[in-house]
């Protein structure tokens, strides 16, 4: 379907409108003229009618007077009475010059015989008929009398009047010819252009004696047989086309119709003729306003659809992302409702897209710019090539805290670290990711100055709603031009250079190409580490546990040992936290599973018996399926729960404490027993504690193996035992390298220890030689 613009159809309509509108009017008009022209053309032929009877009627009475007149005439008598035939012609002639009259007669008195005729021939003169007997006795007796002759088919009008002497002395006739002029004398004075005929009888069949029109043709029309039986006034159809005729009789015999008559005939077309040329008036009228109207409709319709055009433009802008607000002229209509309600649409779209523009570019914890918009000012930094400096900081710990603090004060703590960055560097920062910011230093002399300033802004703790919280970074550093000119890459090469970051001393590293390489000797470190899994050079090491209260050991603590053929030793610092990263962990954590579980068995059907301590790391936590595998393992060695110990740090369980306390909670109520390794580098608070299912704390051993010496350790660690027993946990030293520490920790009351001065972590059957032998060595107090 063609579809019009808004603008034409509203030209249509209006056009459509017009034109019904006005082809009715016209209709109606076209059918009332035609209503009214029969009427109107018999009107008007009777005037006509009335017109020639009239002037017909005037001549004649002008002939009586002369004729009355001659007939007075001594001379005229006298040549009648004497029958002076010459005198009498001469006079007749003059008669007829002075008359005008075509034709004169004198009819004897006696017998009514033409005595002389002027104005026809001789042939016809003789061929005259005398005057009839009632014609004679009419103008005898009135004075005068009218008749008609046809002669050699010309029509007279007689008016006849006695010549008296006093008796009449004879009959006097005179007349005029109906004639061709006479036509067209009548025709002439009508201001219809009507014709007229005089036609009279000639052996039954009416002929026209003269006429204005086509004589032949109206002869051929009188011939027709029903023109006789026509009344006066008839319709019919001549010469093809529909005429109206009017018959006036011009005989005033006494037997009424003679045949002669006049006949004025007058075409129907022609009195519509004024109406065609009315109606091509008006269909110029009608054209010319139709050419108005759509002129008119045209600029209305633009007028009506400009605003909504207006409109159209400005959403196309609008889609284009030009917002502005659309002016209207309307007032309080339609149009300036709509265009309000665009300009509040618009509005509001507009604030959404900054919004979302916002959020898009800006971190919604701290506000900052996010790591869109950092990658887009990078971006722009290569574009610029002047050089610059890209430093990641990742802040350490925020994983631990994130389970002491609330959503809250971690956002505040977030700002604030943001807001001290900002301040050390003298330079805007971005959040990168969770624990990661970033700035850029362009056309810095000296980065890494300031990357020493931004590690010292943390020496300070942060304070948050009174809660003193530590906080560190590391750093790590790339730079333009240098390696790579795309901006993603220049942020990724800075975030693995945190990797060495976290190990330097500076706590910040430039990224090195040859980081790839390290990271490639992980890949191979780790494959290396799964093969060796399934060989023996990955083993436990045992190392006891001494409790003090009875000087004996119930349990140990299984450490994994790597001796790589390859590698030689590899320490569990070194493999443990790539394989935490690559998830190879949970193949480490099912080794060990399984392995001290054989192991306690194994003790056990010799009569050894001992529990053993596995450590377990972050991801072990998120395993749900965990306790599932280990009740399997106890099934299969047919072994009791408190065969197992499991060790977990504080940060593995904060890193995601529901989960973590599922698996916990689990675990725990199978019966094994849950410890917390490495108590007091976390950030555990009291009330957090009391909600974890551990039956024992272990203090760190950073805190133990300087009690000899540090002052401020004895404190801390004397006040973490008794913590420890409030909350009803048995508490276990690591670290233990001398006879002064144990001492120390078996006067604060310490449940067990663990260190170097007891034994290190050995082989199992170092373990066992150890046991068997440990009577032999005694850690209690110098009684001295
Ligand atoms: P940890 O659980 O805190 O283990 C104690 C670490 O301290 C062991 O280091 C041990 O050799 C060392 N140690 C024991 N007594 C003393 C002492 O008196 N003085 C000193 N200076 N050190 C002492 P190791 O074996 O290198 O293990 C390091 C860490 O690796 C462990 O710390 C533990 O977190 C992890 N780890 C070891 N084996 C496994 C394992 O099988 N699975 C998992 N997930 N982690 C393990
Ligand atoms: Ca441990
Ligand atoms: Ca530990």
């Amino acid at each position: 379907m063609v579809s019009f613009k808004f603008q034409t159809r509203i030209t249509f309509y209006y056009l459509g409108l017009f034109v019904m509108l006005q082809s009715l009017i016209l209709l109606s008009i076209a059918a009332n003229i035609y209503g009214k022209t029969d009427g109107d053309v018999e009107g008007q032929l009777s005037i006509a009618a009335k017109y020639f009877e009239g002037s017909i009627e005037a001549r004649e009475s002008d002939f009586i007077g002369r004729a009355k007149d001659q007939t007075r005439a001594a001379g005229f008598k006298e040549a009648i009475v004497s029958n002076e035939l010459l005198t009498i012609r001469t006079t007749l002639a003059t008669l007829n010059q002075r008359v005008e009259a075509d034709l004169s007669v004198l009819y004897d008195i006696e017998d009514g015989r033409v005595v002389t005729v002027v104005g026809v021939g001789r042939n016809n003169a003789k061929a005259m008929a005398p005057l009839s007997a009632p014609l004679q006795e009419q103008a005898e007796d009135e004075g005068v009398a009218k008749t008609i002759l046809v002669i050699d088919g010309r029509i007279y009008k007689l008016v006849i009047v006695p010549v008296l002497g006093p008796d009449p002395l004879a009959m006097l006739a005179v007349g005029f010819e109906l004639n061709q002029n006479e036509a067209v004398r009548i025709k002439e004075s009508s201001y219809l252009d009507l014709d007229i005929a005089f036609i009279y009888k000639e052996d039954g069949v009416f002929q026209a004696a003269a006429t204005t029109s086509n004589r032949n043709a109206l002869n051929r029309f009188l011939a027709d047989q029903s023109y006789a039986a026509k009344g006066a006034v008839f319709k019919d159809t001549y010469l093809g086309e529909s005429y109206y005729f009017w018959r006036v009789e011009l005989d005033y015999s006494l037997d009424g119709r003679s045949g002669a008559a006049a006949l004025l005939y007058y075409e129907v077309n022609k009195s519509l003729q004024q109406y065609y040329e009315l109606g091509i008036t008006v269909g110029y009228i009608l054209a010319f306003s139709v050419i108005v109207l759509i002129l008119f409709s045209m600029v209305l319709a633009r007028g009506v659809t400009r605003p909504l055009r207006r409109l159209a433009n400005s959403s196309q802008r609008i889609a284009e992302g030009d917002y502005h607000t659309v002016h209207t002229s309307a007032k309080g209509d339609e149009i300036a409702d709509l265009t309000d309600n665009f300009n509040r649409m618009v509005a509001a779209v507009q604030e959404r897209e900054s919004k979302i523009t916002y959020q898009a570019f800006h971190d919604v914890d701290t506000g900052l710019p996010n790591r869109n918009r950092f990658e887009r000012n990078v971006c722009d930094a290569v574009e610029k090539k002047t050089p610059f400096a890209l430093v990641v900081i990742e802040v350490q710990q925020l994983s631990e805290l994130r389970g002491v603090l609330n959503h809250a004060n971690i956002n505040a703590l977030l700002a604030g670290v943001g807001a001290r960055i900002k301040v050390s560097a003298g330079s805007d920062v971005c959040r990168l990711s969770t624990d990661a910011f970033a700035f850029l230093l362009e056309d810095h002399a000296n980065p890494e100055v300031v990357a020493a300033l931004v590690i010292n802004a943390f020496l300070e703790p942060f304070v948050i709603e009174k809660i003193t919280v530590d906080t560190s970074v590391k750093l790590g550093l790339s730079k333009f031009p240098g390696d790579t000119k795309d901006g993603p890459k220049l942020i990724q090469d800075a975030i693995s250079a945190l990797d060495q970051g976290r190990q330097s001393p500076r706590g910040f590293a430039w990224y090195e190409a040859d980081t790839t390489n390290i990271f490639k000797q992980r890949l191979s470190l780790m494959s290396d580490f799964r093969e060796a899994l399934t060989t023996d050079e990955i083993f436990f090491a045992y190392q006891p546990k001494l409790t003090l209260k009875d000087d004996k050991i119930h349990s140990t603590e299984a450490l994994v040992r790597w001796i790589s053929p390859t590698r030689g030793f590899v320490a569990p610092d070194e493999f443990i936290p790539f394989a935490e990263r690559t998830g190879d962990v949970k193949h480490l954590t099912n080794w060990g599973l399984r392995t001290a579980a054989a192991q306690v068995a194994s003790w056990r059907r010799r009569g050894i018996n001992v529990s053993v301590a596995v450590n377990l790391s972050t991801n072990d936590l998120m395993n749900t399926n965990l306790p599932a595998q280990i009740l399997k393992l106890l099934s299969e060695h047919n072994l009791p729960a408190s065969c197992l110990k499991l060790e977990v740090t504080e940060s593995a369980v904060m890193h995601d404490t529901a989960r973590a306390l599922e698996v916990l909670n689990m675990l725990s109520s199978m019966g094994l027993s849950l410890s917390i390794d490495d108590y007091g580098t976390g950030y555990s608070s009291l009330s957090y504690l009391k909600k974890l299912p551990v039956s024992e704390l272990k203090i760190d051993m950073s805190f133990v193996r300087n009690l000899a010496t540090n002052e401020e350790d004895r404190i801390l660690v004397r006040s973490t035992i008794e913590l420890g027993h409030n909350l009803g946990l048995s508490v276990t030293a690591e670290g233990v390298e001398d006879q002064r520490s144990l001492d120390l920790l078996r006067e604060y009351g310490c449940d067990c220890v663990q260190g170097y001065y007891i034994s290190k972590p050995v082989p199992a059957g170092e373990f066992e030689k150890f046991l068997r032998e440990r009577t032999t060595k005694r850690w209690i107090k110098d009684p001295v």
